[in-house]
């Protein structure tokens, strides 16, 4: 188990010998943020200028092949440090944190993003209180060549919020977003499960939902946002939302209608990030809609 010290602790000494990250972690007390509702659902839109590169990654797969990657050992900062959490992975501290408490999570060898690894189950009951998280190859990796995850503390993300009030741990199982009985931008699956046997067999069906593929199944790995964590009874919970689309017709536009907006999780969780001030002031209520309605799934035609 890596306790909040134990991660407070391993943040603290990367950031004491690694200016760059220092420096990215600073600026977070300043980044600006602004909250609407969307339905029933509280969406805040965070201006993060570091953030650009991500947003903005060309993950086309030549582009991917000409550019060394990033997460590779070889291939990182000689100051970045790293921290043991399972065999085959190591924990390190995001030098582009959304949040006070932002870690990649790498597998140790170049393998594609090509489908969420069991592994996450594991690592996510190996850090109570904080949500490991997924992103497809085409549902905002910015390296889907190089299997990851990421952490943050759970408490930051709304979505997780939502789904611990209406799906309660003393009913575990599967729940469509539908059942909750509010009005969501977008549909995903909930699921509670004892961190046992029984409970695992719940899981697997849990983790072979995908994104919509062109025969219309939920079925595409790479389109699919998913999260795993510990709640405070114990249960083992994740969220999957299924995807439609990687980038949102926003994304696309020219001129004043262009929104710098590629959903990965945190953006799906309800912290969309803005790295263009221009966007920060001018989002609406609307576009944010728009945005979720092109990736996502309506919560009616969810059905499994
Ligand atoms: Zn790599």
């Amino acid at each position: 188990m890596v306790s909040h010290e134990d991660v407070k602790d391993f943040i603290e000494t990367q950031l004491s010998c690694w200016s760059d990250a220092k420096r990215n972690y600073d600026a977070l007390a300043s980044v600006r943020r602004r909250n609407i509702m969307l339905g029933d659902m509280c969406v805040g839109i965070q201006w993060n200028p570091g953030r650009i590169s991500s947003t903005g990654a060309d993950v086309a797969a030549d582009k991917i092949k000409q550019r060394p990657c990033f997460l590779c050992s070889v291939n990182r900062p000689k100051e970045q440090i790293t921290y043991p959490i399972l065999d085959g992975w190591e924990m390190l501290v995001n030098p582009f944190p959304i949040f006070p408490v932002h870690l990649t999570i790498v597998s140790r060898s170049h393998v594609p993003q090509k489908h969420v690894p069991d592994d996450i189950v594991d690592i996510a009951l190996k850090l109570p209180g904080m949500a490991v998280f997924f992103n497809g190859a085409a549902a905002g990796a910015s390296a889907p060549d190089h299997m990851h995850l990421q952490a943050v503390l759970k408490d930051e993300l709304p979505l997780i919020r939502l789904s611990e009030t209406y799906h309660s741990s003393d009913n575990p199982g599967l729940m469509l977003s539908s059942q909750f009985g509010l009005k969501l931008p977008f549909g995903f699956i909930s699921g509670v499960v004892q961190p046992d046997d029984s409970g695992m067999k719940t899981l697997i069906a849990g983790l072979h939902i995908g994104g919509l593929s062109s025969d219309g199944s939920l079925t595409d790995p790479a389109l699919v946002n998913i999260f795993f964590w510990m709640d405070q009874m114990g249960m083992l919970r994740f969220i999957v939302i299924p995807r439609k689309a990687h980038r949102p017709s926003c994304y696309f536009a020219e001129g004043d209608k262009r929104r710098m907006v590629s959903p990965g999780c945190i953006d799906m969780a309800g912290i969309i990030i803005v790295p263009r001030q221009n966007d920060f002031m001018a989002l609406t209520v609307a576009e944010i809609g728009s945005i979720y309605s092109d990736v996502a799934l309506a919560q009616d035609i969810l059905l499994m």
